[in-house]
């Protein structure tokens, strides 16, 4: 009819559609958790929009239904959830809005065939994996709080169509008309099979309809409210996966219960692998609020921003369910929650650092987002310094700062860091001569951040800590090893290279710590290293 727009898709979502379609084929029972959790992502946000506007309260028991229908070959995932307005299927159904799944078609298009199914795995695939499954995709949504319904509906090819609709309630109705070689996704059992797999943490009940009747399919309580021993491996890692949006494996589960001065359930992880999307981009944590198991938000920062890859749930009871943002800025509770919980990650950092393979694989995917907290945060700084792991001058693999202490030379002072772009390259600069010759240990840093923390961690048991290319490190009182330079009388020589060098150096002196080099760049003993100079050159002050 003449009111039925035909709108193009964005350009991405056409190469989307086609990578997902052709490329997740053998994994495509996915598609169903992805539909149900954002059914039940609806549901949450209705949940709380209706705390400030009645007006959208839910229905009583708001059930995720699934219906199947293998005479019209349908399948339907119909909730009560916020529901979509019109420009919200154009802006949510017809382009791509997040960036990481932008990223990840592209990735996905660029990467050899061979690595796609690791790729795939990174990634959630979102509505647009309905299309593995189905030909032609209906969506009837109303918007709660509004009087108007509309029929979103699309092949998946270049094109969807939206027209006016009728719903009686608020809501989203998703209509899948199956393609031939998907009909095992009409089966109940199968159904209820799959829901159990992807789906048993979701904390709303799901019910698969068989013969006329609604039979539940999911267990619909909080993982997090159960008792550890109620819990199997294989349900923490689901859950994971659904709240941190990912697919590997968490390297580390933490699931507690804090009872007494602050009453709350706590369920983090830390993934098993590096993001995909850069742990450089957003930097607020992303831990989840709930308030007796409704979910408030996830930006309620509980976690401080060099743990923001943790990823999970925080629920508690000392909160009024009808709290609002304002209440959430104020609230002393939510302190005292952020420091229970932070101490509580470091902690299990700490007792994990005690297994030095196992920690390598966690160090090498986030260290460099933990070190940003000895940047900013001096409360814990002395609790991240024990977690910190490097290359060094004098030792394979990775060292701590404690191990380094121990190894220090007699007489020697300082703990003493390179920074630049490159670890191998570091290991090779002159920089390092006479400290070699001395056999003092070096530890070389080649992490962007590490031009900033250094100055910041002012020592570690006792030591201080400072660059090799700061003003005039003394090696002098250090035993053994060769003894370097400076016998010769320079006086003369320095200067005119003073003379010569003019306004390009602030002083030219002669040092202890080169052996075969004739000259090195030193930085001031108190200001910017050398390393950190680069980097401010290069930003441009
Ligand atoms: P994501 O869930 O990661 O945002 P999806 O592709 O799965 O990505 O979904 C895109 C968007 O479409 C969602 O963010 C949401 O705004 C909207 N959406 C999808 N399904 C529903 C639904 N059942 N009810 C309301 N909104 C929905
Ligand atoms: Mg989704």
């Amino acid at each position: 009819s003449e009111t039925v727009e035909r709108h193009e898709f964005g350009a991405e979502v056409g190469r989307l559609l086609d990578l997902v379609v052709h490329a997740l084929y053998s994994e495509r029972e996915i598609f169903l958790r992805e539909l149900v959790a954002n059914a039940a992502d609806a549901v949450d946000r209705r949940r709380f929009e209706a705390l400030t506007d009645p007006a959208l309260t839910l229905p009583e028991a708001p059930k995720l239904r699934i219906l199947p229908d293998k005479e019209a070959r349908t399948l339907t995932i119909s909730d009560a959830g916020i529901g979509m307005g019109k420009a919200d299927l154009v802006e949510h159904l017809g382009t791509i809005a997040r960036s990481g799944t932008l990223a990840f078609a592209k990735s996905l298009a660029e990467a050899p065939a061979a690595d796609k199914p690791s790729l795939i795995g990174q990634f959630g695939v979102g509505f647009y994996s309905a299309f593995m499954v189905a030909d032609r995709v209906e969506v009837t949504s109303r918007r709660a709080g509004t009087e108007e319904a509309w029929l979103w509906a699309s092949e998946g090819r270049g094109d969807y169509t939206l027209a006016p609709a009728e719903r009686a309630e608020a809501g989203t109705d998703i209509v899948l008309h199956m393609k031939g070689d998907a009909e095992e996704f009409l089966e109940p059992f199968r159904l209820q099979t799959i829901i159990r797999k992807w789906a048993d943490h979701i904390a709303i009940p799901i019910t698969v309809a068989r013969d006329g009747q609604d039979e539940p399919a999911n267990e619909g309580t909080a993982l997090w409210r159960k008792a550890k021993s109620d819990v199997t491996e294989e349900q923490y890692a689901e859950f994971y996966r659904h709240v941190a949006h990912a697919f590997d494996t968490p390297w580390a589960t933490l699931h507690w219960r804090a009872e007494g001065m602050l009453d709350f359930a706590a369920l983090l992880f830390v993934p098993g692998m590096k993001p995909f999307q850069a742990v450089e981009g957003e930097r607020e944590s992303r831990v989840r609020l709930h308030v007796r198991r409704m979910f408030i938000t996830e930006e309620a920062g509980l976690l401080p921003p060099w743990l923001r890859f943790v990823h999970g749930v925080v629920d508690t009871e000392d909160l009024p369910l009808n709290v609002s943002r304002e209440m959430l800025q104020a609230t002393p509770v939510l302190a005292r929650i952020r420091k229970a919980v932070t101490g509580r990650v470091l902690s299990e950092l700490k007792a994990r650092a005690k297994e030095p393979e196992d920690y390598a694989k966690f160090w090498e995917n986030f260290g460099p987002v933990l070190k940003e907290g000895i940047f900013e945060d001096a409360e814990h700084r002395k609790d991240i310094a024990v977690l910190l792991r490097f290359r060094s001058s004098a030792v394979e693999g990775w060292t701590s700062l404690a191990d380094y202490v121990s190894r220090m030379k007699e007489g020697q002072e300082a703990i003493y860091v390179l920074s630049g772009d490159d670890a191998a390259a570091l290991a090779a600069s002159p920089q390092l001569e006479g400290f070699r010759a001395k056999s003092v240990e070096v530890l070389l840093l080649s992490d962007h951040i590490d031009a900033f923390w250094p100055d910041r961690l002012t020592e570690f048991e006792g030591k201080p800590v400072r660059s090799v290319t700061q003003g005039t490190v003394d090696l002098s009182k250090v035993a053994g090893g060769e003894a370097a330079g400076e016998a010769a009388d320079v006086t003369a020589l320095l200067a005119l290279l003073k003379e010569a060098l003019k306004d390009q150096v602030s002083e030219v002196r002669a040092t202890g710590r080169l052996v075969d080099s004739a000259v090195v760049l030193a930085a001031p003993q108190y200001g910017p290293d050398l390393q950190m100079q680069r980097l401010l050159r290069r930003a441009g002050r």
